[in-house]
């Protein structure tokens, strides 16, 4: 297993007291396989995967059973919550053997350097390469995201790029550092919907290709359809349900995952803001007792959602609900 994570909570120190935004949140990846996290925005995926790599802010702390364990290129595996905030092991990490792509391009560049500058930065750190070998990884991985011209895009600034070149500059820039996980937040929403499908082919494309594993990261199961293998979906920091891709959205069997799907009129129609189910996702800081969902679910049943959290249930070695209804129509069919 490349990553594992058991019990992931994570908690921030705010003036109205602490809040819970990521809640016993378990999930792991093997090696090439692609994770979708699913969910709305306020469901607690960024901060799943900024724990994973210890990237929280210093009024985040991770409950003391959180355990996440990552293999790294030697074989070794490394405690990551166990690391000090400026072990060596965690700066080899990020950036390195775990690569990061977020939704806003123009936040991974900076305005004053070029990109081949920033791209022999990550190369040098990373790899090890300087000068003229750092410099032609970094013009073949811009040729590798299909960027025409990368010998004169590597002198370039990002302002000077368009949003989808951008995006796939940013995504040559995670993938020069070789990583076994890449991390894509939200990488094509803020694209427009014919950006988004060549940016999702290609990263489709580039992930066989280099074998490495991903989490992308989507308030859409429709781009969960296209891009992953299994999918974990998330609401007000937990998973409700996660599986195979294609046994969870041919068989659904939370009432959150019935409601993301419905929102989809066909899978090849990409990227739209999703109003799934009516009523809007609570904060973490007013979390509701029993089901988090209870507040908007159809089928909720008084006096057991409103009182009592449904514990998760495991069917076969990868899937599982949490929800008191699903357990027992699984449980028949597993
Ligand atoms: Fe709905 Fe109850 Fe299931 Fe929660 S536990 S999703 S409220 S039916
Ligand atoms: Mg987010």
């Amino acid at each position: 297993m490349l990553l594992d994570v058991q019990n992931l909570s994570v908690s921030f120190r705010t003036d109205e007291g602490p809040i819970t935004p990521v809640q016993d949140v378990s999930l792991s990846l093997a090696e090439g396989r692609t994770l979708g996290l699913v969910g709305e925005s306020g469901s607690g995926k960024s901060v799943t995967t900024k724990a994973l790599m210890r990237l929280l802010p210093g009024s985040a702390t991770l409950s003391p059973d959180t355990r996440i364990r990552f293999q790294d290129r030697t074989g070794a595996v490394v405690e990551v919550e166990n690391l000090a905030p400026n072990a060596r092991a965690l700066r080899a990490l990020r950036g390195g053997e775990i690569g990061m792509i977020f939704q806003e391009p123009m936040a991974s560049f900076s305005p004053v350097y070029t990109i081949g500058n920033q791209m022999c930065e990550a190369i040098r750190l990373h790899k090890g390469l300087k000068g003229r070998a750092a410099r032609e990884l970094a013009i073949e991985m811009l040729a590798k995201v299909g960027l025409s011209d990368p010998a004169t895009r590597v002198d370039q600034y990002a302002f000077e790029l368009s949003g989808g070149m951008r995006q796939r500059a940013v995504i040559a820039m995670a993938l020069s550092a070789s990583p076994r996980l890449l991390i894509a937040d939200e990488p094509t929403t803020a694209l427009d919907v014919t950006i988004q499908a060549q940016v999702l082919d290609l990263m489709r494309g580039l992930q066989r290709e280099l074998g490495m594993s991903m989490i992308f990261i989507t308030h859409d199961l429709g781009v969960i359809a296209q891009i992953a293998q299994d999918v974990a979906v998330m609401y007000l920091g937990t998973i409700v349900e996660r599986g195979p891709v294609r046994d969870v959205l041919k068989d659904p069997q939370h009432p959150y995952t019935r409601g993301l799907l419905q929102a989809i009129p066909s899978l090849d129609r990409l990227s739209r803001r999703l109003h799934p189910v009516p009523g809007d996702i609570p904060s973490p800081s007013a979390r509701p007792k029993g089901c988090p969902f209870h507040t908007r679910c159809a089928e909720m049943k008084p006096g057991l959602c409103d009182v009592t959290a449904p514990p998760e249930t495991l069917f076969g070695a990868s899937r599982s609900v949490r929800c008191h209804l699903a357990a027992p129509a699984l449980a028949q069919t597993a």
